[in-house]
């Protein structure tokens, strides 16, 4: 059996946290991987002293930009070297199936590289003069960060916090979420080993595992720490907000969503089908851009959903760990429960359930934390499970009539995270796309992700943005010099 480490990253040494232990299970059987023990939240403060130190130490502060992206471009390699294991620990960890968790190492490993490719070529402003001196435009770090993440991708999202924040010159603390620490340790592992390599000093990362209200609030609430970057629910974000607004720090939210797709009479059935199935049941719709309100033109209606329902109830649940499985168990089993309860929500407020709607049977799924892929409809939009974030397998389906109606009932929610548009018509796709309030729009394609391209949440489903060449500068502060040029006093005390 695989032993899993139980310290945590504190300051750049390896040791057993000072707070509460926290079971890490593997959802797929129950079985107890390990017990870490959490960081305190006087161990939070160790960290942000020794990290601020660490990013005043000349060996840091002074680096140039380009020896900084080869340190980031180790670490991408040694990510890469070590997809399989990051692959193993996440997949345990989450439930997730395999060939997601290795594409997620591997788009961890891309961040990296590709974080480091703009580091190189990022370039300061030399602004218009407007009197005898020369001006320059130029970014630093800020200092201390904070990256809190979700149990969801822990590594992808954990590379998408670091990558930059090191990239700007910062050091790192990072939390993950308390049901699944495992792979940000090892993360953790392999960013230590690059420092070593480099020299440089050890505190520029720490990893905390525990819970929220004890090492999250206190590293969110710790002076030293100059700036957030969350992802996770709308309501702890709302919260981190307030604390980040009061100390005046910038905050980055990534937050949730309950995104809409949209199938019109003319797609191509066929890969709507399979963009639809993937959107919502891919991560077991443990994802905060899952497609999970699906809108589909009333005269394809029937024939569209009948058919996804058929294809919802071939597809293969199993333990993330057998390559044939497409749909693994939930991320724990009290998680498993919370997307039950809001099936029989589902119920109570009218919908048919017309695939799915428990838990599955047999000795396979005895232990696990299982959720069969469910499809309701006969709910309006207005209903709770149309405009709460479920997290799960769960899709809800609506026909919808003309185009101003569609767009009305799709920018009914809160949230504003994705939306994906399935038509033949590009030229219709496009004005669509422009109506729909969210920050990512797929067309013709779904839950694509590239290290290149910004994502934001709009509404309540974040604020700020991640990925793309500016993610390194929301890491960093502005300063404006002005060179003086000329050989005469300034006239005034003369
Ligand atoms: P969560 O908000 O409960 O927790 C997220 C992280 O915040 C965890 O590490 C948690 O321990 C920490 N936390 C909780 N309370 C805190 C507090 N008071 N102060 C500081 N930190 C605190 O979310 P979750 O249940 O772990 O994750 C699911 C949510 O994440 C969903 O809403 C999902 O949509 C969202 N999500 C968003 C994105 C995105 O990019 N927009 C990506 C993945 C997940």
């Amino acid at each position: 059996m695989q032993q899993f480490p139980t310290d945590i990253l504190i300051a750049g040494q390896w040791r057993r946290g000072a707070g509460e232990p926290v079971d890490t299970v593997d959802p797929a059987t129950g079985r107890l991987l390990a017990t870490v023990h959490s960081a305190s939240a006087d161990e939070v403060a160790e960290a942000a002293e020794a990290a601020a130190e660490a990013v005043a130490d000349p060996a840091w502060r002074d680096l140039p930009a380009h020896d900084r992206a080869r340190l980031l471009h180790r670490i991408g390699e040694l990510t890469e070297q070590a997809a399989d294991e990051l692959s193993a620990v996440q997949t345990a960890d989450t439930g997730k199936t395999l060939t997601e968790t290795r594409a997620l190492a591997l788009s961890a490993a891309g961040t990296f590289r590709y974080m480091a490719a703009v580091l190189e070529t990022a370039e300061e402003t030399v602004t218009p003069s407007r009197g005898p001196y020369v001006t320059v435009s130029t970014h630093e770090p800020i200092g201390v960060v904070g990256a809190i993440n979700p149990w969801n991708s822990p590594v992808a999202s954990d590379a998408q916090k670091i990558a930059p924040a090191l990239a700007a010159g910062n050091a790192v603390i990072l939390k993950p979420a308390a049901w699944t620490p495992l792979v940000s340790l090892a993360l953790g592992r392999l960013i230590t080993q690059a420092l070593d390599e480099f020299r440089l000093p050890s505190a520029l990362l720490s990893v905390l595992p525990g819970s929220g209200r004890v090492v999250g609030d206190a590293l969110v609430r710790h002076p030293l720490v100059g700036r957030i970057g969350f992802t996770g629910g709308t309501e702890t974000g709302r919260s981190i907000a307030e604390i980040a607004a009061r100390k005046l720090i910038p905050a980055s939210l990534e937050l949730g969503g309950k995104s809409p797709t949209i199938v019109r009479a003319d797609a191509d059935i066929a890969q709507a089908l399979a963009g639809v199935l993937f959107g919502i049941f891919s991560s077991s719709g443990q994802s905060c851009i899952a497609g999970s309100r699906l809108f589909v033109a009333r005269e394809i209606y029937d024939s569209f959903v009948g058919e996804l329902v058929e294809r919802a109830r071939e597809l293969r649940v199993g333990p993330g760990t057998d390559p044939a499985t497409q749909v693994g168990p939930l991320v724990h089993h009290r998680h498993r429960d919370s997307v039950a309860a809001y099936v029989d929500l589902a119920r109570s407020e009218g919908a048919r359930v017309l695939c799915g709607g428990s838990a599955p049977e047999g000795q396979l799924y005895e232990h696990g934390a299982y959720y069969l892929p469910t499809v309701l409809d006969g709910l309006p939009n207005t209903s709770r499970t149309c405009q709460e974030e479920i997290f799960g397998p769960v899709l809800v389906a609506l026909p919808y009539d003309d185009e101003d109606d569609l767009v009305r009932q799709a920018n009914d929610s809160v949230y504003g995270l994705a939306c994906g548009i399935w038509t033949r018509d590009l030229r219709a796709a496009g004005a669509l796309a422009r109506r729909i309030e969210a920050g990512t729009v797929w067309i013709n394609t779904y839950k694509q992700f590239s290290a290149s391209t910004p994502f934001s949440g709009w509404k309540d489903s974040g604020l700020g943005t991640e990925k793309g060449r500016d993610a390194i500068r929301a890491y960093q502060r502005q300063k404006s010099l002005y060179w003086g040029i000329s050989d005469h006093p300034l006239p005034w005390a003369n």
